[in-house]
């Protein structure tokens, strides 16, 4: 850890497209830790890769945290006392330090063609070796690279690994990782056009940015190991790192992938998922608290979240587990709250009419973009059978019926439920058969929410409407 002792994480995307899902859970564990320990969160860019820069990324990226309900202390927007925190406005920090290597040793210029490149990989291939970079160019003398760089031939900078060691570092997870050197490529650090790569920029950054506690997805453990390297020959001390689990896609295949559902941070707020169930849903994505208890808000997350019951197995993304903590959530909220969001997701109704819907719906609701096919019926004239209406064996003479005196009934508009009632009892109607008819006259489907309630939405005039239509098709 940095001299001062302070907590300071970091989250590090690259503008290469949204956040993913998995990102934002790493997020969530940065963010609770330097939040715990009254330290420091860091957003920093890695757009090194300009070739996969995605147009906007950046900053959909950082509205897509804030809508979460989340921040950072310093950032490529707010600046900081290590900034800048883009790397490409960072290139002479790079130079820096590659110079530093260049000097002693533990990096060298390496001139190879593609061409060669690709040969000398199809060949170690045939060969059954891993590919890997030969040293073609660590024989060169510091005459002709001079002489090469005078030339304007093209180059890479590279790693020098050493030969047949142990690297060794303690994930905080997964315990003792070890690889060996031989295993391992001399890294291209920088680019043939200055730009360093990743696994270069990454280190310097993290060192001079002072971070602590470096939480990434799994898939970066193999790139460690050239990262502690780096530390070793800068003397710099090496972060803790935490590797986290991969989510996994509740179809037992594998990585949670797009074809199964939404898997960008962004699309569960689209899809009407409140940011505080998702949040707590993710921080049992990989952490436990020991105890039973499963319901956290962000602040309770951030007292008790500790690295020593983060998870080694990979979790699987129970969209229906996700679903009811949605469904909780959505209920612990007043109507008031509620209101925003239905209005949101009901683009066409009134805020009379939502306000009468909120109550009625939110009991059963799971998320919010389920609202708009509940209740189409509001809005438009749901076309449908007339078999539908006589789902329940009705005759057509006695739906008919129903339907006419209901609509008598109607001419008076108040206390619905006790009188539809009367009317069921006084004329001995079954009440599932009425209420089968009523319902498919009203909505065109046999499947809604509580439908009563939901009349003084659709108005007296509206629901007089509906039961004309459907009296049209029973004739
Ligand atoms: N820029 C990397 C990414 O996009 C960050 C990896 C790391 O956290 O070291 O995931």
């Amino acid at each position: 850890m940095s001299d001062t002792n302070i907590v300071r994480t970091r989250m590090a995307p690259s503008p290469t497209g949204e956040l993913h899902i998995g990102g934002l859970r790493t997020l969530l564990y940065d963010y609770a830790l330097a939040r715990q320990n009254h330290g420091q969160f860091i957003l920093r860019l890695e757009d090194t890769d300009q070739k996969r820069h995605v147009e906007g990324a950046e900053s959909r990226i950082f509205q897509v945290i804030k809508d979460y309900g989340l921040s950072w202390d310093e950032g490529p927007d707010i600046g900081g006392p290590y900034g800048p925190y883009v790397q490409t406005k960072r290139l002479n920090i790079y130079q820096k330090y590659i110079k530093e290597l260049l000097d002693q040793d533990l990096a060298y210029y390496c001139f190879c063609s593609e061409q060669r490149l690709t040969e000398m990989r199809e060949v170690q291939k045939a060969a059954h070796k891993v590919p890997k970079y030969d040293r073609h160019c660590l024989k060169l003398s510091s005459k002709e690279i001079k002489q090469k760089i005078e030339n304007g031939e093209k180059y890479v900078i590279r790693l020098k690994m050493p030969d047949n060691e142990n690297i060794v570092f303690k994930d905080l997870i997964r315990g003792e990782i070890k690889f060996n050197t031989n295993e391992l490529d001399d890294q291209v650090l920088i680019k043939s056009d200055g730009i360093p790569t990743y696994h270069f920029a990454v280190v310097v950054d993290d060192h001079l940015m002072k971070i602590t506690h470096i939480f990434r997805g799994e898939e970066w453990i193999s790139s460690t190991p050239k990262q502690i390297l780096l530390y070793k020959y800068f003397k710099w001390e090496v972060p803790n790192f935490a590797h986290l689990t991969v989510l996994l896609d509740p179809s037992g295949h594998g990585k949670m992938s797009k074809r199964h559902g939404s898997t960008h941070a962004r699309a569960f707020l689209d899809d009407g998922y409140l940011p505080e169930a998702m949040l707590n849903f993710l921080m049992l994505l990989g952490w436990n608290p020991g105890t039973d208890k499963e319901l956290f808000t962000l602040d309770e997350f951030i007292k008790e979240f500790n690295l020593e019951h983060l998870h080694k197995k990979s979790p699987i993304f129970d969209r229906k587990k996700l679903d009811y903590f949605n469904g909780l959530y959505i209920r612990q909220k007043s109507d008031e709250e509620l209101f925003p969001y239905f209005k949101k997701f009901l683009p066409q109704a009134s805020d009379e009419q939502i306000k009468i819907l909120i109550p009625v719906l939110k009991e059963r609701l799971i998320k919010f973009s389920d609202l708009s096919e509940q209740v189409k019926f509001l809005f438009e004239d749901v076309d449908y059978d007339k078999d539908l209406l006589l789902k329940k064996g009705t005759s057509s003479e006695l739906a008919a019926e129903m339907l006419n005196k209901t609509k008598e009934l109607l001419s008076d508009f108040t206390n619905l439920s006790s009188r539809i009632l009367n009317l069921i009892s006084e004329n001995s109607w079954n009440t599932g058969e009425f209420f089968m008819v009523f319902r498919v006259a009203i909505c065109g489907s046999s499947f809604t929410p509580p439908l009563v309630e939901c009349l003084p939405a659709l108005g007296q005039e509206g629901t007089i409407r509906k039961l004309d239509l459907a009296l049209t098709k029973l004739k």
